[in-house]
């Protein structure tokens, strides 16, 4: 059985995630031990335990050690179920998480599946709403399946309450893509949702977007959300070019200033901009696992984060896959300077028939 060290590299919850989507779909059982090490509250979390139940009930899976707190895991999966399935985490815990988990073996089971998920939508420190329907789930598209995602409300943290619905047509297998260029920009967006909060905090963070990036008006807009269980503040920067879109996510934080929260987030355009690659941060660590399930993959990206390297060695573990990762210099002119902005080109390269 594959033992899997939960305290390795980056030590959070991803580690566990990949291993239980990768294990439905090789249907190779697995061990993991010291779960969630690295961070303050080890162990699973309630976003965590439905994450794995939600595993355990997509894969028929034996499972022990499914209880919160527990930083030991075994679970052996049966047969992959496509069909209905509402996972509720009950608590503001990631549901854009908990999909992370059985998306990939839903994508490739014998059948269509229809998905309601509930808990939060707009987490920090997970995929927002917004990036998983707009940025994540049109590139998996591109690799077969047919993946929609319609959010019902939104769910912040700490009141929760968000509810989405995601429907799956699944493909015999992932299909390979490579995105090497971004292309032109062809569109630009700009949302600050404000919910159950003054107005005036999202008309704040607007202003610093248009002061520091000069998006045109009509991209900028201030959105009002009345059905929410509780408050919550979130601006998402969208950059949409001809291969893909990119969103960046900035979250409005008790005693924190919108304005800093705005800059933090255009920053975060402001790099990936003038590095000219395609693929974010977060994008480049979620694309990793579809890519090697299709038998690869390459993309260029801003210097690998932990998450990626990471997510790299547990893959590893599963699938008979060789990843290169290289530091590459292309020829950045701004301003009439020439600069070498840090972009790194990530190639998977597996051997046919790794995908179950
Ligand atoms: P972990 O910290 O191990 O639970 O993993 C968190 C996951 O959420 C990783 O896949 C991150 O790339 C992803 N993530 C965190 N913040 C964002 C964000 N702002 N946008 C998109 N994905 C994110």
């Amino acid at each position: 059985m594959i033992t899997i060290d939960g305290s390795q590299g980056e030590g959070g919850g991803q580690i566990l995630r990949s291993s239980l989507a990768l294990s439905l779909v090789t249907g190779k059982p697995f061990r993991i031990e010291k779960i969630r090490a690295r961070r303050n509250k080890p162990g699973l979390m309630r976003q965590h335990l439905t994450a794995v139940n939600a595993a355990v009930e997509v894969g028929a899976a034996e499972v022990e050690g499914n209880r919160i707190g527990s930083q030991d895991l075994v679970f052996i999966p049966k047969a992959i179920e496509a069909g209905q399935y509402h996972f509720s985490i009950g608590t503001a815990g990631s549901c854009t998480l908990v999909l992370q988990t059985v998306l990939p073996a839903l994508c490739l089971a014998e059948g269509a599946s229809e998905l309601v998920l509930e808990g939060g939508t707009h987490n920090p420190h997970a995929p927002p709403f917004d990036f998983l329907a707009r940025s994540f789930l049109p590139l998996l598209q591109r690799m077969g399946p047919k993946v929609s995602a319609t959010l019902e409300r939104p769910g912040f943290y700490p009141a929760g309450g968000g509810r989405f619905f995601v429907h799956i047509e699944p493909v015999s297998r992932f299909s390979r893509i490579s995105l090497l260029e971004r292309g032109d920009i062809v569109g630009r967006r700009a949302s600050a949702m404000v919910a159950r909060l003054p107005r005036s905090i999202g008309e704040r963070e607007i202003r610093v977007v248009r002061n520091k990036l000069s998006w045109p008006a009509e991209s900028l807009q201030v959105e009002e959300v009345a059905e929410s269980q509780g408050p919550g503040n979130i601006l998402t920067l969208e950059v949409a070019s001809e291969n893909l879109t990119e969103i960046f996510t900035g979250f409005g934080e008790w005693r924190v200033r919108a304005e800093k929260v705005a800059s933090q987030t255009v920053k975060q355009v402001q790099d990936y901009l003038a590095a000219g690659v395609p693929v974010g941060q977060h994008l480049a660590d979620q694309l990793l696992l579809p890519m090697a399930l299709a038998g690869g993959g390459a993309f260029r990206t801003l210097a690998p984060s932990r998450h990626t390297t990471t997510n790299i060695e547990v893959l590893k573990e599963f699938l008979d896959i060789e990843v290169d990762m290289v530091k590459v210099a292309p020829k950045v002119w701004v301003d009439m300077v020439k600069v070498a902005p840090k972009v790194w080109e990530i190639r998977i390269t597996g051997k046919e028939g790794d995908q179950q």
